[in-house]
């Protein structure tokens, strides 16, 4: 007799962090389960931790191993953090992808401005629309959040129907497509909803996110009153506030200069999928000179400071095209994401220095945030009413937040869970059932490395504390050839007393290489030990750091 089927979820990345989005879910019995993959995002590295690391990315040992079971991945929205692992990882998986209209054309133009561009096939799904895949119907209802075309994903299956909420706030006059669809939310409700898998970025803040609306409305005043050239900075990917910008600088009588690839690849793309209809034409970064100061708006990349950046390049005045000057305004339509504070702060006073005035979220409300704050929260609870509650799309804080909020608002079961843990959601009382590996990739450089690789951990320490490289000629009979060879890379070249620091590590060795047993001598991986170990410690001694040394003993 067959065993009953139950239904798993499982999240390999999001959970007790922000980034790096994979969530999947299984239907049928421990020999044997279908899947079904939901995002596959990216985190990015930060310099002082992961030196060199750009990108990081899900482990997705597992779902290599299941690839024959895995039905598809669906794509709840086009945020870096839920699709930004796919031209990685999915030659690994080659399985089919599911989107909406505007999400799979941003991943089109994302592929298309890679070196090579990869060929990945993703099925357009209608918002609001169904797919079947395999066991799974997933449904896709559109909610409100800071990019076009987010959806929840409602999922049905033959023991019931899990909310798989992804990134949503609750916004009635959104700017951009419709508002969340309460009444879909509620029907779903109505229905039963076994669990709910739900975003938490937000859940410590409390009350109601403004709306989009109400950002537009403030820019509009704020570009009205301006003298001189405006520049406004905010995520590419944000289309309500790419229109709302727009409709501030036709109101005050400018052009909207587009500066920044990605900015001119969303804007094109919200243009393809009528996104962008009634708003003028955009003009490219070209024709910014063209116009007087009081008659063009710059809208550009860079919110988050990013070197490269259009921004950082205009305050750096290193931009070709665009210059800003004194008492010219820049407007930071952004917040500014955790660990990016030193960046963009490097990039407000260096404005300030030039005497452009720098207006931010401070000052007036210029952002909101694309997340609900707890009173939506409690919302979306009441209208879906689920019997259990997962937080995800969170660091620990946010999760444990998201929690007590659920308990208070009187949902059954609600469960804080780590990224690899297996929960059974039914049939029977929830709770984690196995392990899954999850964990991490780094992207270094074009290589996918392990997280636990050596290469970041000794770029890290070669940072702090430089290398010596030591390179030996010995005799068979175990004498040395010749004066070993010295260099030493990124370590103060003399001691405090202004001795030379290689002569000193040169006596170590020598006298640690002679002092060695006759044996020991005619085995050079024991000499290359015991130079490496002298070398180390002596500079420890002179500098007060453990620096790295790579040992070369050639036999001659
Ligand atoms: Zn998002
Ligand atoms: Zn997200």
């Amino acid at each position: 007799m067959a065993k009953p089927e139950e239904l798993v979820f499982a999240p390999l990345g999001g959970v007790g962090e922000i980034g790096m989005n994979l969530s999947i879910y299984g239907l049928g019995n421990r020999q044997q389960r279908a899947w079904l993959a939901i995002d596959l995002g990216v985190s990015f590295g930060d310099e002082e931790h992961l030196p060199g690391i750009d990108l990081i990315m899900p482990d997705i040992r597992f779902l290599e191993k299941e690839r024959k079971n895995l039905m598809g991945l669906v794509l709840t929205h086009a945020h870096e953090d839920h699709f930004g692992a796919i031209i990685d990882l999915w030659p690994k998986l080659q399985c089919k992808i599911y989107a909406t209209k505007f999400s799979a054309a941003l991943f089109e133009a994302k592929c298309a401005s890679e070196r090579n561009p990869p060929k990945i096939p993703v099925t357009v799904v209608p918002s609001g629309g169904r797919v079947e895949l395999g066991p799974f119907t997933v449904e896709f209802i559109p909610v409100a959040h800071s990019i076009p075309e987010s959806h929840a994903l409602a999922i049905h299956t033959a023991v019931g129907t899990v909310l798989h909420t992804g990134d949503w706030k609750i916004d009635p006059t959104p700017l951009v497509g419709p508002p969340t669809d309460e009444k879909r939310l509620r029907e779903l409700g109505d229905a039963g909803v076994i669990a709910l898998i739900g975003d938490s970025t937000n859940a410590v803040r409390d009350g109601r996110s403004p709306s989009e609306t109400e950002v537009a409305q403030t820019i509009t005043e704020l570009v009205k009153a301006a003298k001189g050239r405006v520049a406004v900075t905010t995520f590419a990917s944000n289309v309500a506030r790419i229109r709302a910008v727009a409709e501030a600088a036709r109101q005050s009588g400018r052009e909207v200069v587009l500066v920044g690839r990605a900015m001119e690849r969303v804007a094109q793309v919200a243009r393809e999928t009528g996104h962008l209809d009634g708003v003028q034409e955009f003009r490219s970064a070209e024709y910014y000179g063209h116009f007087p100061p009081e008659k063009v708006l710059a809208l550009c990349t860079g919110s988050q400071g990013e070197p490269r950046a259009a921004l950082a390049r205009i305050a750096n005045d290193d931009h070709p095209l665009v210059t800003l000057n004194k008492s010219d305004t820049v407007i930071f339509s952004s917040r500014t994401i955790p660990g990016n504070e030193k960046a963009v702060g490097r990039i407000i006073n260096g404005l300030i220095t030039m005497g452009i005035k720098v207006l931010t979220d401070r000052d007036a409300l210029v952002h909101v945030s694309g997340h609900p704050r707890r009173d939506e929260l409690r919302d979306m609870i009441s209208w879906v009413r689920p019997q259990l509650l997962i937080p995800v799309h969170g660091e620990a804080l946010h999760l444990s937040e998201h929690a007590s909020l659920a308990r208070a608002a009187g949902v059954p079961n609600v469960m804080v869970i780590k990224n690899g843990d297996m929960v059974r959601l039914a049939p029977g009382a929830p709770g984690v059932i196995a392990q899954v590996q999850s964990g991490r990739l780094y992207k270094d450089g074009a290589i996918l490395e392990d997280s636990k690789s050596r290469a970041v951990v000794e770029r890290r320490r070669l940072a702090f504390a430089g290398c010596a490289v030591i390179a030996l000629a010995v005799t068979a009979q175990g004498e040395l050839a010749d004066d070993p060879q010295i260099e030493l890379i990124g370590i103060p070249p003399k001691t405090r007393g202004g001795d030379e620091l290689d002569d000193i590590v040169y006596e170590a060795i020598v006298s640690t290489v002679e002092n060695l047993p006759k044996a020991r001598r005619r085995d050079s991986d024991a000499v290359a030990e015991a130079v490496r170990r002298t070398a180390r410690a002596t500079i420890n001694e002179h500098w007060g750091k453990k620096t790295m040394v790579a040992v070369q003993v050639l036999v001659v």
